[in-house]
Protein backbone atom coordinates (compact mmCIF):
# COMPACT_ATOMS: atom_id res chain seq x y z
CA UNK A 1 0.00 0.00 0.00
CA UNK A 2 1.50 3.39 -0.75
CA UNK A 3 2.23 5.71 2.07
CA UNK A 4 1.14 9.24 2.43
CA UNK A 5 4.04 11.46 3.36
CA UNK A 6 6.14 8.31 3.94
CA UNK A 7 4.33 8.09 7.22
CA UNK A 8 1.11 6.56 7.35
CA UNK A 9 -1.02 4.16 5.40
CA UNK A 10 -4.03 5.66 3.57
CA UNK A 11 -7.06 4.74 5.61
CA UNK A 12 -10.05 6.84 4.82
CA UNK A 13 -13.63 6.27 6.14
CA UNK A 14 -17.32 6.82 5.30
CA UNK A 15 -19.56 8.56 8.22
CA UNK A 16 -22.60 8.24 7.67
CA UNK A 17 -25.34 9.79 10.38
CA UNK A 18 -28.50 7.47 10.70
CA UNK A 19 -31.20 10.59 10.82
CA UNK A 20 -32.39 9.67 7.11
CA UNK A 21 -31.90 7.98 4.24
CA UNK A 22 -28.82 8.02 2.41
CA UNK A 23 -29.25 10.76 -0.02
CA UNK A 24 -27.15 11.87 -3.16
CA UNK A 25 -24.90 14.33 -1.00
CA UNK A 26 -24.19 11.17 0.93
CA UNK A 27 -23.04 9.44 -2.25
CA UNK A 28 -21.26 12.54 -3.73
CA UNK A 29 -19.05 12.44 -0.53
CA UNK A 30 -18.56 8.66 -0.18
CA UNK A 31 -17.71 8.70 -4.43
CA UNK A 32 -14.92 11.35 -3.12
CA UNK A 33 -13.79 9.44 -0.52
CA UNK A 34 -13.63 6.23 -2.39
CA UNK A 35 -11.73 7.58 -4.98
CA UNK A 36 -9.41 9.14 -2.50
CA UNK A 37 -8.93 5.87 -1.45
CA UNK A 38 -8.58 3.88 -4.82
CA UNK A 39 -5.87 6.36 -6.18
CA UNK A 40 -3.32 5.63 -3.83
CA UNK A 41 -4.89 1.61 -3.03
CA UNK A 42 -5.77 3.14 0.51
CA UNK A 43 -8.43 1.50 3.02
CA UNK A 44 -11.87 2.54 4.22
CA UNK A 45 -13.63 2.26 7.15
CA UNK A 46 -17.17 2.38 8.09
CA UNK A 47 -18.39 4.46 10.77
CA UNK A 48 -22.09 4.87 12.26
CA UNK A 49 -22.52 8.04 13.69
CA UNK A 50 -26.15 7.30 15.86
CA UNK A 51 -24.37 8.86 18.70
CA UNK A 52 -27.67 10.97 19.02
CA UNK A 53 -30.27 9.00 20.20
CA UNK A 54 -33.20 11.77 19.57
CA UNK A 55 -32.17 11.86 15.30
CA UNK A 56 -31.23 8.16 14.96
CA UNK A 57 -33.49 5.18 13.91
CA UNK A 58 -32.69 1.74 13.71
CA UNK A 59 -34.19 1.19 9.81
CA UNK A 60 -31.74 4.58 8.69
CA UNK A 61 -28.89 1.96 9.71
CA UNK A 62 -30.47 -1.26 8.09
CA UNK A 63 -31.00 1.26 5.13
CA UNK A 64 -27.83 2.88 4.66
CA UNK A 65 -25.73 -0.73 5.14
CA UNK A 66 -28.40 -1.83 2.42
CA UNK A 67 -28.19 1.48 -0.04
CA UNK A 68 -24.22 1.24 0.18
CA UNK A 69 -24.12 -2.18 -0.98
CA UNK A 70 -26.38 -1.39 -3.74
CA UNK A 71 -24.00 1.73 -4.61
CA UNK A 72 -21.06 -0.97 -4.24
CA UNK A 73 -19.65 0.62 -1.77
CA UNK A 74 -17.29 -1.96 0.02
CA UNK A 75 -15.29 -0.93 3.64
CA UNK A 76 -12.13 -2.41 4.92
CA UNK A 77 -12.32 -4.09 8.65
CA UNK A 78 -11.73 -1.63 10.72
CA UNK A 79 -9.67 -3.85 13.76
CA UNK A 80 -11.22 -1.99 16.48
CA UNK A 81 -14.60 -3.40 15.95
CA UNK A 82 -15.12 -7.52 15.62
CA UNK A 83 -17.96 -7.04 13.26
CA UNK A 84 -15.47 -4.79 11.08
CA UNK A 85 -17.01 -1.38 11.30
CA UNK A 86 -18.11 0.83 14.39
CA UNK A 87 -20.98 2.11 15.36
CA UNK A 88 -20.82 5.05 17.95
CA UNK A 89 -23.72 4.38 20.23
CA UNK A 90 -22.21 1.28 21.16
CA UNK A 91 -18.80 2.82 22.43
CA UNK A 92 -19.76 5.77 25.12
CA UNK A 93 -17.19 5.05 27.53
CA UNK A 94 -14.40 5.50 25.11
CA UNK A 95 -15.68 9.27 24.65
CA UNK A 96 -16.26 9.46 27.98
CA UNK A 97 -12.49 8.46 28.81
CA UNK A 98 -11.53 11.43 26.53
CA UNK A 99 -14.21 14.17 27.87
CA UNK A 100 -12.60 12.89 31.41
CA UNK A 101 -9.06 13.90 30.36
CA UNK A 102 -10.60 17.44 28.77
CA UNK A 103 -11.85 17.79 31.87
CA UNK A 104 -8.93 16.86 33.49
CA UNK A 105 -6.84 19.38 31.88
CA UNK A 106 -9.26 22.27 32.08
CA UNK A 107 -10.17 22.45 28.76
CA UNK A 108 -14.15 22.34 29.35
CA UNK A 109 -16.68 23.67 31.28
CA UNK A 110 -20.38 23.03 32.20
CA UNK A 111 -22.73 25.23 30.67
CA UNK A 112 -26.25 25.16 32.76
CA UNK A 113 -27.88 28.12 29.98
CA UNK A 114 -30.49 27.46 27.33
CA UNK A 115 -30.68 28.12 23.73
CA UNK A 116 -33.24 30.40 24.05
CA UNK A 117 -31.30 32.09 27.31
CA UNK A 118 -27.82 32.22 24.83
CA UNK A 119 -29.78 33.41 22.09
CA UNK A 120 -31.09 36.23 24.02
CA UNK A 121 -28.17 37.81 25.44
CA UNK A 122 -27.17 41.02 24.10
CA UNK A 123 -23.92 40.14 23.55
CA UNK A 124 -24.57 36.73 21.58
CA UNK A 125 -24.06 37.53 18.15
CA UNK A 126 -24.27 35.53 14.73
CA UNK A 127 -21.81 34.22 12.58
CA UNK A 128 -21.06 34.43 8.76
CA UNK A 129 -22.51 30.92 8.31
CA UNK A 130 -25.36 31.75 10.80
CA UNK A 131 -24.37 29.91 13.77
CA UNK A 132 -25.26 31.47 16.98
CA UNK A 133 -21.90 32.30 18.95
CA UNK A 134 -21.87 31.89 22.54
CA UNK A 135 -20.34 34.60 24.46
CA UNK A 136 -17.38 34.29 26.20
CA UNK A 137 -19.03 36.84 28.95
CA UNK A 138 -21.02 33.75 29.73
CA UNK A 139 -18.09 31.43 29.86
CA UNK A 140 -17.79 29.67 33.26
CA UNK A 141 -14.20 30.48 34.91
CA UNK A 142 -12.16 27.74 33.09
CA UNK A 143 -9.85 27.02 35.73
CA UNK A 144 -12.44 27.51 38.29
CA UNK A 145 -14.42 24.95 37.16
CA UNK A 146 -11.67 22.30 36.81
CA UNK A 147 -12.51 21.07 40.12
CA UNK A 148 -16.55 20.57 39.63
CA UNK A 149 -17.32 17.12 39.04
CA UNK A 150 -18.03 15.38 35.72
CA UNK A 151 -21.73 15.34 35.95
CA UNK A 152 -22.56 13.72 32.52
CA UNK A 153 -25.82 14.82 32.27
CA UNK A 154 -25.34 18.91 32.06
CA UNK A 155 -24.20 20.27 28.67
CA UNK A 156 -19.88 20.80 28.69
CA UNK A 157 -18.16 23.49 26.27
CA UNK A 158 -15.07 23.71 25.14
CA UNK A 159 -12.96 26.31 26.24
CA UNK A 160 -12.17 28.23 22.85
CA UNK A 161 -8.67 29.85 22.77
CA UNK A 162 -7.94 33.54 21.34
CA UNK A 163 -6.16 31.53 18.42
CA UNK A 164 -6.73 31.75 14.92
CA UNK A 165 -7.06 28.06 13.27
CA UNK A 166 -5.35 27.82 10.21
CA UNK A 167 -5.25 24.32 8.25
CA UNK A 168 -4.61 23.67 4.63
CA UNK A 169 -6.99 21.71 2.54
CA UNK A 170 -6.42 19.00 0.04
CA UNK A 171 -8.48 20.91 -2.36
CA UNK A 172 -9.25 24.14 -0.99
CA UNK A 173 -6.27 25.62 -0.15
CA UNK A 174 -5.59 27.60 3.15
CA UNK A 175 -8.34 28.22 5.23
CA UNK A 176 -8.33 29.97 8.47
CA UNK A 177 -11.43 30.59 10.93
CA UNK A 178 -11.67 32.88 13.64
CA UNK A 179 -12.47 32.30 17.41
CA UNK A 180 -15.24 34.71 18.40
CA UNK A 181 -16.54 35.00 14.58
CA UNK A 182 -16.64 31.72 12.99
CA UNK A 183 -17.06 30.01 15.75
CA UNK A 184 -17.15 30.00 19.87
CA UNK A 185 -17.00 27.99 22.92
CA UNK A 186 -18.55 24.67 21.51
CA UNK A 187 -20.40 21.38 22.81
CA UNK A 188 -18.66 18.68 23.44
CA UNK A 189 -20.94 16.99 25.58
CA UNK A 190 -24.52 17.41 25.49
CA UNK A 191 -27.20 16.88 28.51
CA UNK A 192 -28.94 13.60 27.12
CA UNK A 193 -25.76 12.12 28.32
CA UNK A 194 -24.16 11.36 25.07
CA UNK A 195 -21.17 13.28 23.43
CA UNK A 196 -21.60 16.19 20.81
CA UNK A 197 -20.47 15.00 17.32
CA UNK A 198 -17.33 17.20 17.51
CA UNK A 199 -16.09 15.22 20.23
CA UNK A 200 -17.17 11.48 19.02
CA UNK A 201 -15.86 11.95 15.83
CA UNK A 202 -12.31 13.38 16.78
CA UNK A 203 -12.23 10.36 19.10
CA UNK A 204 -13.05 8.14 16.29
CA UNK A 205 -10.87 9.08 13.66
CA UNK A 206 -8.18 9.08 15.77
CA UNK A 207 -8.70 5.52 17.50
CA UNK A 208 -9.15 4.53 13.96
CA UNK A 209 -5.74 6.02 12.71
CA UNK A 210 -7.26 7.41 10.33
CA UNK A 211 -4.84 9.47 7.69
CA UNK A 212 -7.68 11.53 5.50
CA UNK A 213 -11.06 12.82 6.00
CA UNK A 214 -13.30 13.46 3.08
CA UNK A 215 -16.36 15.15 4.32
CA UNK A 216 -18.22 18.06 2.56
CA UNK A 217 -17.39 21.60 2.30
CA UNK A 218 -20.52 22.78 5.00
CA UNK A 219 -18.21 21.07 7.84
CA UNK A 220 -15.20 23.40 7.38
CA UNK A 221 -16.01 25.24 10.36
CA UNK A 222 -16.47 21.93 12.02
CA UNK A 223 -12.75 21.34 11.59
CA UNK A 224 -11.51 23.93 12.83
CA UNK A 225 -13.40 23.23 16.01
CA UNK A 226 -12.15 19.81 15.49
CA UNK A 227 -8.15 20.71 15.28
CA UNK A 228 -8.95 22.33 18.41
CA UNK A 229 -9.54 19.38 20.71
CA UNK A 230 -6.61 17.24 19.00
CA UNK A 231 -4.39 19.76 20.02
CA UNK A 232 -6.07 19.70 23.47
CA UNK A 233 -5.21 16.26 23.33
CA UNK A 234 -2.05 16.67 21.77
CA UNK A 235 -2.99 14.41 19.10
CA UNK A 236 -1.75 14.43 15.30
CA UNK A 237 -4.85 15.44 13.18
CA UNK A 238 -5.32 13.45 9.88
CA UNK A 239 -5.08 15.28 6.16
CA UNK A 240 -8.88 16.93 5.58
CA UNK A 241 -10.24 17.24 2.30
CA UNK A 242 -13.64 19.18 1.44
CA UNK A 243 -15.42 17.76 -1.07
CA UNK A 244 -18.11 20.38 -3.18
CA UNK A 245 -21.74 19.94 -1.84
CA UNK A 246 -24.33 18.78 -4.21
CA UNK A 247 -26.69 21.24 -5.14
CA UNK A 248 -30.46 21.21 -6.76
CA UNK A 249 -30.74 23.07 -10.38
CA UNK A 250 -31.01 26.05 -8.08
CA UNK A 251 -28.10 26.25 -7.07
CA UNK A 252 -29.65 25.56 -3.73
CA UNK A 253 -27.84 23.14 -1.20
CA UNK A 254 -29.09 20.00 -1.34
CA UNK A 255 -30.07 18.29 2.67
CA UNK A 256 -31.72 15.19 3.66
CA UNK A 257 -35.04 16.42 3.59
CA UNK A 258 -34.87 16.18 -0.21
CA UNK A 259 -36.62 12.81 0.35
CA UNK A 260 -36.92 12.83 -3.95
CA UNK A 261 -32.92 12.67 -3.86
CA UNK A 262 -32.66 10.07 -1.94
CA UNK A 263 -30.57 6.60 -3.14
CA UNK A 264 -33.69 4.40 -2.84
CA UNK A 265 -36.00 6.77 -4.85
CA UNK A 266 -32.73 7.51 -7.52
CA UNK A 267 -33.07 3.61 -7.44
CA UNK A 268 -36.80 3.48 -8.16
CA UNK A 269 -36.42 5.96 -11.07
CA UNK A 270 -34.02 3.50 -12.56
CA UNK A 271 -30.67 5.27 -12.08
CA UNK A 272 -27.62 3.11 -11.60
CA UNK A 273 -24.83 3.43 -9.03
CA UNK A 274 -22.51 4.79 -11.21
CA UNK A 275 -23.95 7.50 -12.71
CA UNK A 276 -25.09 8.45 -8.94
CA UNK A 277 -21.36 8.00 -7.23
CA UNK A 278 -20.01 10.17 -10.39
CA UNK A 279 -17.72 13.07 -8.83
CA UNK A 280 -17.80 16.68 -10.90
CA UNK A 281 -13.84 16.62 -11.20
CA UNK A 282 -14.45 20.60 -11.87
CA UNK A 283 -15.47 21.21 -8.66
N1 LIG B 1 -21.90 12.06 10.06
C1 LIG B 1 -21.77 13.22 9.23
C2 LIG B 1 -22.85 13.25 8.17
O1 LIG B 1 -23.55 12.27 7.96
C3 LIG B 1 -20.41 13.28 8.56
C4 LIG B 1 -19.41 13.74 9.50
C5 LIG B 1 -17.95 13.75 9.09
O2 LIG B 1 -17.62 13.44 7.95
O3 LIG B 1 -17.17 14.04 9.97
O4 LIG B 1 -23.03 14.29 7.58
Amino acid sequence: MQEVDGKSPYIGRYAPTPSGWLHKGHASTFGWAKKRADQVGGKIYLRIEDIDPARCRENYVDGILEDMTWLGLKWDNDPRSVKGWIRQSEQKQLYLDVLSKLHTAGWIYPCQLSRKEIRGHPETKTSPSGEILFPKVLRGGVNMERSSELNLYQNWRFAVPETDVVFRDLRLGEKRYLPGRDFSDFLVWGKNGFPSYELAVVVDDHLSAISEVVRGEDLLVSTARQLLIYAALEWNPPAFFHCPLVCDEQGKRLGKRFDSLSIRELRQQGLCPEAILEVDENL
